[in-house]
């Protein structure tokens, strides 16, 4: 197990953030700095992954549960619709290395890309 990540922290309360859903090994939060009307991140609750693809080549079912909640939630928040992004690795914007999808919906325009 990794040094313990922000995400790993707000899971435990020890940083403020409302657990606006949750399944047996998945959570979600609202992004602090939303980039859409509707802004959700999509968190594993164990931080042993540090991206997308250590996820996928580790744990397929846990990458299909985090994407079976974020299908949920914009159900949930939105109309249904949603991007869903992963960013992998500095170069792409990954600021935190405990892998989460980003759940973009609610009116989405090219300027949520990023
Ligand atoms: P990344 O840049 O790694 O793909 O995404 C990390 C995301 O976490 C960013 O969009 C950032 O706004 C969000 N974030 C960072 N710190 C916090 C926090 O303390 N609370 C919440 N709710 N979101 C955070």
């Amino acid at each position: 197990m990794s040094e313990s990540s922000i995400f790993s922290r707000i899971y435990r309360g020890e940083i403020p953030s409302e657990i606006i859903a949750e399944t047996e090994n998945v959570f979600a939060i609202r992004d602090i700095a939303p980039k859409a009307p509707v802004h959700l991140l999509v968190i594993p609750k164990t931080d042993e992954y540090r991206n997308v693809v250590e996820l996928a080549a580790g744990d397929p079912t846990l990458l299909t549960e985090m994407i079976g909640l974020a299908n949920s939630l914009a159900a949930e928040y939105a109309d249904g619709d949603f991007r869903l992004v992963f960013n992998t690795g500095e170069g792409a914007g990954q600021t935190v290395f405990h892998v989460h999808a980003h759940v973009l919906a609610g009116g989405l325009s090219e300027g949520n890309l990023r």
